[in-house]
């Protein structure tokens, strides 16, 4: 049985006071809340306060990003081992604003997998197409490819150790979402693709997030079903009432 995986991808928005202050208002209201995993993701520069602010509660903190590198001379970069000195469990990366207006690769997303895991950080790993190669039939080619390259070279027990993000990118911000049917194909065809290049096993245990638009109102509808294991939210993440709907919706 899955656990379902709620995630607020905050961006670059909030500051420091407004960070804490809504980490405060979250272990409010998740109080009394289990079975449900929920993590905030803020902007690095409040990774620091916000885990403090979030320490001793069911409130898990991650980093939007990593470099691959250890330490050294990468100006702006920040390492896994340093995710963790600030107590963060969990990273998201190959995000399609990463990807798409950062240029960022397949490949280099595949370096930080094994970077993050390597440091016991649980990477969400993103993928997802664009419209246009939606509309060009190609959504399960990018897909594959985006999986092929970004989960490259995993072990069967690193890969259980990762969550997979399916945000098809034209959902994303723009309040279009995917159907659940739309959703639920493409999650079938990840888990798919985890049994043939692993086993029924690895693709029974690996969490697949639905992110794009996800909202109070049409949180349960996405989470009902039986490949969405969970949820990436972004704009609905940065108020304590919403993202406490989708926490409430991935219960029921
Ligand atoms: C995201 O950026 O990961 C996301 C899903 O954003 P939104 O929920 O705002 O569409």
């Amino acid at each position: 049985m899955r656990r379902p995986f709620i995630a607020g991808n905050w961006k670059m928005n909030l500051n420091l006071a407004s960070s804490v202050s809504l980490v405060e208002k979250l272990i409010e209201g998740l109080s009394g809340v289990d079975g449900v995993e929920v993590a905030v993701c803020p902007p690095s520069v409040y990774l620091h306060a916000v885990c403090q602010a979030a320490s001793g509660s069911i409130l898990g903190v991650g980093a939007q990003n990593v470099y691959h590198e250890p330490k050294g001379a990468f100006t702006g970069e920040l390492s896994p081992a340093m995710l963790k000195d600030v107590g963060c469990r969990y990273v998201i990366l190959g995000h399609s604003e990463r990807r798409n207006i950062l240029g960022e690769s397949s490949e280099e997303v595949n370096k930080k997998v094994e970077a993050a895991l390597a440091a016991d950080l649980t990477p969400i790993v993103c993928v997802g197409e664009l419209l246009s190669e939606r509309k060009a039939g190609r959504t399960h080619d990018v897909v594959r490819r985006q999986f092929d390259g970004s989960l490259s070279g995993l072990t069967a027990e690193q890969m259980t150790r990762a969550v997979i993000a399916y945000e098809p990118v034209w959902a994303i911000g723009t309040g279009e979402v995917a159907t659940p049917q739309q959703a639920e194909e493409v999650h079938l065809g990840l888990r798919q693709l985890l049994e043939s290049r692993y086993n029924k096993q690895v693709a029974e245990a690996v969490r697949i997030q639905y992110g794009g638009s996800v909202k109070p109102d049409n949180a349960a509808e996405l989470l009902a079903q039986p490949n969405i294991d969970g949820a990436l939210v972004g704009g609905a993440s940065l108020e304590a009432e919403p993202f406490l709907g989708i926490i409430a919706g991935a219960k029921n």
